[in-house]
């Protein structure tokens, strides 16, 4: 494959997408090729457990720009095999890629019972990461009655939330208190009260949960029980697609270390639920994507001149009524009411620690993500 090298990006979903945006927006007109998996236009995941999963609309209004009207040679379909630093190329199946610069930006896939060791019989999982896996999940909701889902956080509670609206059995087994680890113990309250509103049993599995066969049908063990229903769903969180760089000896766990430039190497940088930011935990969120993503496409252009990535931790999530905007690092005591009333299940509500605000929280309350920030402590 004769290519002019330039900058190669590998991944096309949010982070991929938005260094392409940011290195045209900052001017550079040098070649930029776009690689990625999967052969469809890119889309946005969070879509998939709200809209595509209820049913609202057709698929397509997740869709992502399109790149390819970036000037980009957009190569779907095609995975990365390898990385060959020596001779900055990366591997595709019997063809390699010259490149520049590099982006590494291949997110991260499902993390199944399997993986976790807690499902010894290889039975299939439901999954929700990918296009396909929501409608797919879509359909199968579609003809039960009963659904189980694995994991409490933001994405298996979501999937509750779907099918529960839906008029499905909803049941939810965690380790914990659902959406207690992503939002603290204030926010779990809040959510299971909701869910448990809308009949949804809500199980705590401290040894966590089991997946097993029965009458050729997944169930789980949890507790000591066994749980049947039409479908299970596993929601236990996300692990990062880096075995392409397997043989690089780069650092890899828990995902693709970079510095605070979202630096891997002087050419080469990475951005999305891929990294591992040096001395911090993964935060595998949209916003975090977006930010890591235009400090990755800075730092190709200005190297040290560029400004370093400031972590922001924030997410959203829609789920049991309650539309919830989240700022800053959960903690278990009760936050102080800035705005609203917790009757009526609207406000706005803050974390301080000796007066200094850590966290806030907006639950059914339209407010401006850097407002939420600065209440939070973080603008
Ligand atoms: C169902 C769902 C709902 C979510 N809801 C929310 C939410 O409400 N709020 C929130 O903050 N976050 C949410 N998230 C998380 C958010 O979607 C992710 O943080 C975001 O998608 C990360 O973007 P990314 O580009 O880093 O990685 P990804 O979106 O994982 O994209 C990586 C891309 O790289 C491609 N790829 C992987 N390996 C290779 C390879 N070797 N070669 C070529 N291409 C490769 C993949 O096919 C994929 O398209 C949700 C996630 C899911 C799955």
């Amino acid at each position: 494959m004769a290519r002019a090298a330039g900058v190669v990006v590998v991944g096309a979903s949010i982070a991929g997408l938005t260094v392409v945006e940011e290195l045209r927006s900052k001017g550079f007109g040098g070649p930029i090729t776009l690689l990625e998996s999967e052969d469809t236009a890119g889309y946005s995941r969070p879509l998939l457990s709200k809209g595509v999963l209820a049913g609202e609309g057709d698929p397509s209004t997740a869709l992502l720009p399109a790149p390819e009207d970036l000037g980009v040679d957009v190569l779907r379909g095609t995975s990365a095999r390898g990385l060959d630093l020596d001779r900055n190329l990366v591997e595709l199946d019997g063809d390699a890629l010259p490149f520049d610069k590099l982006v590494v930006a291949t997110g991260a896939r499902a993390l199944t019972l399997h993986d976790l060791g807690a499902n010894d019989d290889c039975v299939p999982e439901v999954v929700l990461r990918t296009m396909d896996d929501a409608v797919r999940l879509r359909d199968l909701l579609g003809s039960a009655r009963t659904v189980l889902v694995v994991g409490g956080g933001v994405l298996g509670m979501e999937v509750a939330s779907a099918a529960s609206s839906k008029g499905l059995a909803v049941t939810v087994v965690d380790r914990g208190a659902p959406m207690a680890r992503t939002g603290g113990a204030f926010l779990s309250r809040m959510v299971s009260a909701c869910a448990r509103e809308r009949g949804v049993q809500l199980v705590s599995a401290p040894e966590g949960a089991r997946l097993v066969e029965r009458d050729s049908r997944p169930a789980v063990v949890a507790g000591g029980h066994l749980l049947e229903a039409d479908v299970v769903v596993t929601a236990v969180g996300c692990r990062p697609n880096v075995e392409w760089l397997a043989r690089t000896g780069l650092s890899l766990s828990p995902g693709v270390v970079v510095d605070n430039r979202c630096r891997v190497r002087e050419h080469i940088a990475a951005a999305g639920d891929v990294v591992s930011v040096e001395g911090s935990r993964r935060q595998p969120h949209w916003s975090t994507a977006l930010d890591q993503a235009r400090v990755a496409a800075d730092v190709l252009l200005y190297g040290d001149d560029a400004s370093p990535y400031i972590n922001r931790p924030y997410f959203w999530t829609d789920q049991f009524g309650l539309s919830v905007k989240f700022a800053g690092r959960p903690t278990s005591d009760d936050p102080e009411l800035v705005d609203g009333s917790q009757d009526t299940l609207s406000g706005l509500w803050r974390w301080t620690d000796a007066g200094h605000p850590h966290a806030a929280v907006a639950i059914n309350r339209r407010i401006p993500i850097a407002r939420l920030l600065h209440t939070a402590g973080h603008s």
